[in-house]
């Protein structure tokens, strides 16, 4: 299969696996959207994910690592997924602590001056990505890059390493309740990740 991973294209597919969804949805912020990206649909089906972290390995190719960490839980299939085109490469993951910050455990280690790249599903503020850029250092590693399917971010991120994504969605608008006009439509309001 060949995908060539251009806004419109990318867009299609994931509304096609049911990873795009329009609608109205109720945000864990508590605001309102007529958007929503469940990643989780895509990366469920390996024969769909797997063009994407094809494509997401190539991109990453000039950064020469062969170490990928995922943030738990929704880098780790992308992380690893990632990995697998690349031989000889270590996948490990960082997951919360009890105080809820990102961090390496079940003896995951990074070498000093091991260089890393850092896989997300989707990056919105980068914030779970910084933690996991922080964890790598403190172990000495270098972070070379930040590798996402989608990337939604609006504003600065929380990190500053390069970011390379397959898709980048422009602005979602989304509401305060009150102010919401699919609200004031009637439409029914869903909870995507429940
Ligand atoms: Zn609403």
């Amino acid at each position: 299969m060949s995908v060539q991973f251009d806004q419109d294209q990318a867009f299609a597919l994931l509304r096609e696996a049911g990873a795009y969804l329009q609608g109205h949805f109720l945000l864990t912020t508590g605001r309102h959207s007529d958007q929503f990206f469940l990643l989780a649909r895509l990366t469920e089906r390996p024969q769909w994910l797997m063009p994407w972290a094809q494509e997401l390995a190539r991109r990453l190719e000039p950064y020469q690592v062969s170490t990928v960490v995922g943030p738990a839980v929704g880098g780790i299939i992308p992380a690893f997924a990632v990995a697998g085109f690349w031989p000889g490469s270590r996948m490990l993951f960082a997951e919360k602590d009890s105080g809820g910050t990102m961090t390496f455990r079940r003896g995951f280690r990074v070498e000093p001056g091991e260089g890393v790249v850092v896989i997300e599903d989707a990056v919105t503020t980068g914030g779970s990505v910084a933690q996991v850029i922080e964890a790598v250092k403190a172990q000495g590693g270098r972070v070379q890059a930040v590798g996402a399917l989608v990337d939604r971010s609006q504003g600065p991120l929380r990190f500053t390493e390069p970011l390379v994504s397959l898709l980048r969605t422009g602005p979602i608008p989304h509401w305060d309740p009150a102010d919401c006009p699919l609200c004031q439509e009637g439409v029914a309001l869903t909870r995507p990740k429940s």
